[in-house]
């Protein structure tokens, strides 16, 4: 199956299991992981709609955007074909970020989904304020408590959740998960759940406003049943462009 076939299937299923979890499909956006994607399969997207890039290491974010920005301009009235403008492609950092890495990201993506600690938020805060450009982001949550992954604990969401709601540069959107992998996408659920659980107490002590409101949650593996879950954005590699 192409790359195109494979995201046509993908947002069927999508569609799908929103219908499942009463949920409006309008709210829900796909952020295509080009992690293992060719440059030919990323394009090839673009052309039909994909508008929402993800990435999880800095130099390849780096390297990724500036390619496809560069076509882009490049097809510029040369082509039939209706294409974005570069600035309307929204490039994510889905990928655990270190400080010194911050201000490589800034200029580049429209949300990092994965704030786990007060000081790198005062890092996204210190660099924003350099351009007056607050950045949107998410609280990514170690869910399963797995020793591996990252994330805040559970236990320190709310607390974490409401010290960055104080950075005016920060724009705290919503929280983050990545449930342990597993064969059976069930096994994922109690974790989706859980992230909702405390979306929704950060939510009903109106830290955030109303702009809190998504859940990033859901990868190749299990985005149908996070959807069920309440996931706003699922964050998909493989089953694109394995
Ligand atoms: C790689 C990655 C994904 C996509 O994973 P797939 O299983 O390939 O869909 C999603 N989120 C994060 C944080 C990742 O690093």
């Amino acid at each position: 199956m192409g790359v195109q076939d494979k995201y046509k299937k993908i947002r069927d299923n999508i569609a799908a299991a929103a219908a499942k979890g009463r949920r409006d499909l309008s709210e829900i956006t796909l952020v295509g992981v080009t992690k293992s994607a060719t440059p030919d399969q990323i394009k090839q997207l673009i052309e039909i709609g994909l508008h929402d890039l993800g990435e999880s290491r800095v130099l390849q974010l780096q390297q990724r955007s500036a390619q496809i920005e560069e076509w882009l301009l490049r097809q510029q009235g040369r082509t039939e074909k209706k294409l974005p403008a570069p600035a309307d492609i929204r490039w994510h950092m889905i990928g655990h970020l270190q400080r010194n890495k911050v201000r490589h990201v800034m200029g580049i993506v429209r949300m990092i989904h994965s704030i786990d600690s007060l000081r790198l938020a005062e890092e996204i805060q210190d660099e924003a304020e350099k351009t007056a450009k607050p950045m949107e982001a998410l609280l990514e949550v170690n869910v399963a408590g797995e020793g591996t992954k990252f994330g805040c604990a559970v236990g320190a969401a709310l607390h974490l959740a409401e010290q960055i709601d104080t950075m005016d540069q920060v724009r705290l959107v919503g929280l983050m998960c990545m449930a342990p992998y597993s064969q059976n996408p069930e096994n994922a659920r109690p974790h989706f759940t859980r992230l909702r659980e405390i979306f929704e107490e950060i939510r009903f002590r109106k830290i955030g406003g109303e702009r809190f409101k998504h859940l990033s949650m859901g990868m190749s593996g299990d985005y149908q049943v996070a959807i069920e879950e309440g996931a706003t954005i699922v964050r998909i590699g493989t089953a694109l462009f394995g």
